[in-house]
């Protein structure tokens, strides 16, 4: 199973291991999309048919992934977008996978429903920890 309530998660660490900016796509929205392209140009952006992506480079890799000898780490820190800062992550208002007990969360009156993707090394699984609730 690919996506996992987070009521199965015990906690998270990323691992900079990288992968999660080799194998998608990083959706932005416009306001991502303008101060992107401002800063360092048009081209590294792509159009969807209703939506912009940072650009891919031809290994598949986010065009803003940066490596030194043992780690990856991402080159947009201070303008990171939104779809990466909550990643491995997902954040719906209706449950999609598994037991929606096990995926809501309620925050300020209102249900979410939060699911980890398991491609993410940096999950571990179990009862979650005080922390990671
Ligand atoms: S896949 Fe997970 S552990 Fe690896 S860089 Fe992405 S968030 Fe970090
Ligand atoms: S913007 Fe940064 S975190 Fe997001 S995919 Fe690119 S390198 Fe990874």
């Amino acid at each position: 199973m690919q996506f996992v309530p987070w009521q199965n998660i015990a906690d998270w660490h990323c691992k900079a291991c990288g992968c999660c900016c080799k194998l998608y796509s990083v959706v932005l929205s416009f306001s991502e999309w303008l101060s992107l392209t401002k800063t360092f140009g048009v081209e590294t952006t792509v159009s969807g048919l209703d939506r912009f992506y940072i650009k891919r480079v031809s290994d598949g890799s986010c065009a803003f992934l940066c490596s030194d000898a043992n780690n990856y780490y991402c080159g947009l820190q201070n303008m990171k977008p939104e779809a990466c800062k909550i990643w491995p992550f997902w954040i719906l208002s209706e449950p999609k996978y598994g037991d929606p007990n096990q995926a809501a969360y309620d925050y300020r009156g209102m249900r979410f429903y939060v699911y980890g993707d398991s491609m993410c090394s940096g999950l571990r699984f179990g009862i979650p920890t005080w922390d990671f609730r």
